[in-house]
């Protein structure tokens, strides 16, 4: 398509406010090559027409307003690229890459831009000597005062230093009255300054590095080697937890920091655990921070000029952290890189994985980019066997600990012999052995893609559509739909496989796992941990804790108890329909299965006592089942990536949603067939290469607040294809929008989706 280049939408101060209101500018003749959208500007400006800095969001045909007012951009600015310049650009890049508007990209890239008072941050460190504190300690202990057991442990761990005051709150879940009761009696010390200045205080260097394992030295040699040879990889480090990654993060990081460059590390949010960070801070002192939701607005600002002015070298934090503006950026960390909050759910649905590579490639002198996963994504796996990334692979637990033993119990064979409860008679046995002696248990039910499939509790059977390989939903009126291509068929009472009559949809919520829990062992300490216990402030800390803190037997809880924690204690996982996320309707269930019976299977054993993990499933032959029961990830992926490729899904093609919201149904099914029918009209031309096209169809969560949501898909082998269809939507769309049609009516892009609609 011919680009527009006549006039330029120019934003001149960013901040929020202003970015909905750009000016515009005539691009004169000598630029019109060299002007896209990202690029800084010299522009004049107000009455004076004094130069300003602009830069450029947009370029258009259109005159906003009469053509001989419109004054010419002066010209491009020289200056050296700064960090607005790399957000701006990289704004540019999202827009184009997930589609969204500039202003939506851009509100993303930039931190909050209000400037508040700068936060107080508490320390607490050791009064006492470390004998006598050591003493008090015991005394604790022999009182059963828990909460200044835990702390007095904790400081003990490291005398000479101070810990931030939130992380003690939190994290050890020791009360503030608590605190300030030792602070009393002269036994720690409270200290209050501004900001971060120094969460760890004395010399970080007795934390320095552990002595690397060979496999270890080698991802750090390797990379060293290509970063001082000036070549900007992506690298893929696949290994099981305790596999030492973090480990090799730090060394990494230390490299980068003696080139005089900084280092993001991204965590998901959930796993941003106590641990963790104090290892960063042990090793990195003051010169490391935090990014996380509960930082106020103007703590977040506060970090985001540390970095700017180059108070601190390192940040951590989740998805969001990708955006600090660092002036010298040499490597961006992404842990788990497997996890699906790395995708944005709100537009420009962005992946950080994408995303940060991109950044790599802004940044003056380029950044690197390091993934690490025990169950790397099939995105990451494939990119790094087809030689786009580069693998290693860390093949040895360095925490000691035994690898649990994984059994599968097939959840039919428990109907065919008369056990109709939800634990089967193995699991049952395994609770009342871990009960009796005392050690703990996890109960983990996987809710995830809980669109209501249907399935035969006699045989397994699972009614999937005919055309897309997804399981059918059950949607009210008795109907089984499927998400992508809307295909339906009644629902049957009879199992068409074995005719057995025990057809149903499978639902059972935590709840419901917590009362049978009580019903079949009633002595046992229950903590329940899901959507409704978490909903308050600091509940999901606090649940973690007291678990952690042996004040409860069995925790019980969705996927949000397999992540990042670490409980020594556990020597028991029970998981109990591992088929639930099996049969989400959207192409990664299998992998989403995986990944998290691999995860949760991890979750026993950590300690010294050798664990057991039950997985229940109705398809005990399932290959996601049979691969994450041997802890297989090889296996797997082969297994799946035949699939996608069979199906073209991501990776081994490309695929773009067109998510349409509709007050009125019908006019959203009308409007998506019309998308439709004009994709298809380009594509029988082949203008842009060949695509297939799905849908439209409801979405899985069909109805939001009265809002109709449905998709078209579709899928490309050329990425560049699909951003072709979307640009010419988007163009539609929006002439429409300025036409007035399209009151009722928003439409969302996401390419390669990872959360379902
Ligand atoms: P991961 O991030 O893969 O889970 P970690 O880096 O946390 O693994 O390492 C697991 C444990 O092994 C940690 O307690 C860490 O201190 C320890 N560890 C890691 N590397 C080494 C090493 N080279 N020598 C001794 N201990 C190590
Ligand atoms: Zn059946
Ligand atoms: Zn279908």
């Amino acid at each position: 398509m011919e680009k527009s280049r006549k006039y330029a939408n120019v934003i001149i101060d960013i901040s929020h406010e202003k970015v909905d209101r750009p000016f515009q500018y005539r691009i004169p003749e000598r630029l019109q090559e060299k002007i896209e959208v990202g690029t800084p500007v010299d522009i004049p400006f107000g009455k004076g027409n004094t130069l300003r800095k602009g830069y450029v969001i947009e370029l258009t045909d259109e005159p906003n307003w009469e053509p001989d007012k419109i004054k010419d951009i002066t010209g491009i600015r020289q200056d050296a690229v700064n960090a607005e310049d790399i957000s701006i650009r990289l704004a540019a890049w999202m827009k184009r890459h997930y589609g969204s508007t500039f202003s939506a990209a851009l509100k993303t890239v930039l931190p909050a831009n209000k400037k508040q008072a700068r936060q107080k941050r508490k320390f607490v460190s050791l009064r006492m000597n470390v004998r006598e504190a050591t003493e008090y300690f015991y005394e604790c202990v022999r009182k059963k005062q828990k909460a200044r057991e835990r702390i007095l442990r904790e400081i003990l761990e490291t005398p000479d230093e101070r810990i931030p005051y939130e992380l003690i709150t939190n994290k050890l879940n020791v009360s503030a009255a608590t605190l300030k009761s030792l602070a009393d009696q002269g036994i720690i010390r409270i200290e209050e300054e501004e900001y971060f200045r120094k969460p760890v205080a004395g010399d970080s260097s007795r934390y320095g590095n552990k002595v690397l394992s060979p496999e270890q030295q080698e991802i750090v040699s390797s990379f060293t080697r290509d970063y001082d040879e000036g070549k900007r990889e992506t690298y893929l480090i696949h290994g099981i937890t305790g596999s030492g990654k973090t480990e090799v993060y730090i060394a990494l990081i230390d490299e980068i920091i003696k080139r005089g460059k900084q280092a993001i590390v991204l965590i998901p949010e959930i796993a941003l655990t106590y641990q963790t960070l104090m290892r960063f801070y042990r090793h990195f002192g003051d010169r490391v921070s935090v990014m996380n939701s509960s930082l106020s607005p103007g703590e977040k600002f506060d970090q985001m000029e540390r970095a700017r002015t180059g108070d601190i070298d390192i940040i951590i934090g989740p998805r969001s952290a990708l955006f600090t503006p660092f002036p010298n950026t040499g490597i961006i960390i992404i842990d788990e890189e497997h996890e699906s909050t790395y995708k944005s759910e709100n537009a420009p649905k962005f992946h950080a994985r994408e995303t940060a590579i991109e950044l790599g490639k802004l940044v003056p002198d380029g950044a690197s980019v390091v993934l690490g996963s025990a169950t790397p994504s099939l995105e990451s796996y494939y990119r790094a066997k087809e030689g786009e990334y580069k693998l290693f692979e860390l093949k040895r637990r360095l925490t000691g600990g035994t690898l649990p033993t994984v059994e599968v119990a097939d959840l039919r064979e428990e109907l065919r012999s008369g056990n109709r409860s939800i634990f089967s008679r193995r699991l049952q046995q395994l609770m009342e052995d871990r009960l009796s002696r005392g050690e703990q248990a996890m109960l983990f039910i996987n809710r995830r893609g809980l669109a209501g499939f249907v399935s035969c509790r006699s045989c397994g059977h699972v009614f999937k559509c005919p055309h897309c390989d997804v399981s059918l939903s059950e949607h009210r009126g008795g109907r089984l739909v499927c998400h992508y291509c809307g295909y339906e068929e009644p629902v049957r009472k009879i199992c068409p496989k074995c005719q057995s009559k025990y057809v149903s949809s499978f639902r059972a919520g935590t709840q419901q796992i917590e009362d049978e829990v009580k019903k079949f062992w009633p002595g046992a300490r229950v903590l329940r941990m899901d959507a409704d216990t978490t909903r308050t402030k600091g509940s999901y800390d606090k649940i973690l804790s007291s678990f952690a803190n042996k004040e409860a037997d069995v925790l019980v809880g969705t996927q949000m108890i397999v992540k990042g924690h670490d409980f020594p204690d556990v020597t028991l996982v029970g998981i109990l329909a591992a088929d639930m996320s099996l049969y989400a309707s959207d192409y990664r269930a299998s992998e989403r299965t995986f990944q998290l019976l691999t995860q949760a299977a991890g979750r026993a054993g950590r300690g010294e006592k050798a664990g057991n993990v039950v997985i229940q499933t109705y398809q005990p032959e399932h290959y996601s089942i049979q691969t994450a029961s041997k802890q297989d990830y090889e296996a797997f992926y082969e297994e799946e990536i035949a699939y996608r490729d069979l199906l073209r899904y991501p990776p081994v093609s490309h695929m773009m949603s067109v998510q349409i919201q509709s007050k009125d149904e019908a006019e959203g099914m009308e409007f998506s067939n019309k998308l439709r029918a004009m994709m298809e009209m380009a594509n029988n031309k082949l203008i842009f290469g060949n695509a297939v096209f799905i849908g439209p169809a409801m979405a899985a969560i069909s109805k939001i607040n009265d809002v109709y949501r449905m998709a078209v898909y579709v899928k490309m082998d050329d990425y560049e294809g699909l951003i072709a269809y979307k640009d010419m939507l988007e163009k539609y769309i929006k002439d429409q929008e300025s036409a007035g049609r399209l009151r009722n009516i928003t439409v969302q892009f996401d390419f390669d989706p990872v959360n379902g609609f």
